[in-house]
């Protein structure tokens, strides 16, 4: 089945499909307490892992129906070996306009160049503190991860614009929220605070951590009258801007507990695994990888896929526990 370059594929709600997250690997070198138990966890098997070959012959399939933008995610990216390969990979696939990669940054201070020089366009980095022994009380790993070298590093190599990404914890790093917003004051970054979402075994938290975007923006206001803003020029996804008066950089929240942006999803899910979710939360998902592997033309299936995929998400009606993990869906 073959269709016309150019095409955007909508799905049955009208919303145009031009944005694949692409997870390369289920696994991590941190255990974040909102993201993974600490132990135990079963990781695909590698034969189950799509290939970078598997990878890109996807995103080749699909690029004609309207995929325009990729972002590498996981688990961790930037733990699965020679990452850059697959960036470049990608890079020469034909109307693929922009690649982004999510990371928990650990270890960008030596390979945000390399990546650079593969194709990568942008960076999304995780931080929940700037102190290191709340860095790995969170991360329940005590690997070295200082997030302003490693923003700083990204920001030398030339990747722009930089987003750094905080789930806010009350009780646990809430007290850093002015701390990271202050960043923006001397930087060209852009924080984006995250409401914790109660998916995955997150025994040690509970919907008394959550800390709602309004709150979040009631202590930004203290480091001044803080101004809409459209927010770094490249890059649509679900955050409100603020910009304090002659800031460089943005603050922003982005509020899945609060307020739902499902009317304007234009993305899609590859796992590392190959299934195709065309909702973060819901248990919906096509199997792209065994037709793959049997040389089936995937369109049909894609095409199928996004004619189901659902209006919205239930997450606010959903108890804690009753999904599965971001590391496990590509988040
Ligand atoms: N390892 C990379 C990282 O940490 O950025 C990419 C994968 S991670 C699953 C993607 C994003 O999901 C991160 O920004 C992380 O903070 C966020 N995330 C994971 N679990 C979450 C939860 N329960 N609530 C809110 N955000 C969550
Ligand atoms: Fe790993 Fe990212 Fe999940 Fe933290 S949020 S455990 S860094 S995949």
């Amino acid at each position: 089945m073959t269709m016309p370059a150019g095409t955007t594929l909508t799905d049955q709600f009208g919303r145009r499909i031009e944005y694949l997250r692409i997870s390369v690997t289920d696994r991590c070198n941190f255990r974040c307490v909102y993201c993974m138990p600490e132990e135990g966890l079963a990781w695909l098997p590698k034969q189950d892992i799509l290939s970078y070959e598997e990878i890109t012959e996807i995103v080749g399939q699909l690029a004609p129906l309207g995929l325009r933008r990729l972002r590498i995610t996981g688990g961790e990216p930037t733990i699965r070996p020679n990452l850059a390969a697959l960036v470049r990979m990608l890079r020469d696939v034909p109307l693929i306009e922009d690649i982004a990669l999510s990371t928990n940054g650990v270890r960008m201070t030596e390979l945000a160049e390399p990546l650079v020089a593969a194709g990568l366009d942008r960076v999304n980095m995780s931080a929940d503190s700037l102190r290191p022994d709340r860095i790995a009380a969170i991360a329940r790993r005590n690997l070295p991860f200082d997030p302003i070298r490693s923003a700083t590093a990204m920001e030398r190599a030339g990747l722009a614009p930089i987003k750094i990404n905080t789930v806010v914890m009350r009780g646990i790093n809430d007290d850093e929220v002015e701390d990271f917003a202050r960043l923006t004051l001397e930087h060209p970054w852009h924080v984006r605070f995250i409401e914790l979402m109660p998916v995955g075994d997150m025994r040690s938290l509970t919907w008394e951590h959550v800390v709602p975007s309004e709150e979040i923006l009631d202590r930004l206001s203290a480091l001044g009258s803080l101004a809409a803003d459209d927010g770094p020029a490249r890059g649509i996804g679900p955050a409100k801007f603020y910009r304090v008066a002659g800031a460089p950089g943005t603050v922003g929240v982005i509020t899945p507990m609060t307020h739902t942006y499902c009317g304007s999803c234009n993305r899609v899910r590859l796992t590392a695994d190959g299934r195709l979710r065309t909702c973060l939360y819901g248990d919906h998902e096509v199997n792209l990888r065994d037709p793959l592997r049997a040389g089936a033309d995937l369109v049909p299936l894609y095409v199928k896929a996004l004619a189901e995929k659902p209006l919205e998400h239930h997450l606010l009606q959903m108890q804690v526990g009753g999904l599965r993990a971001l590391s496990q869906v590509g988040g």
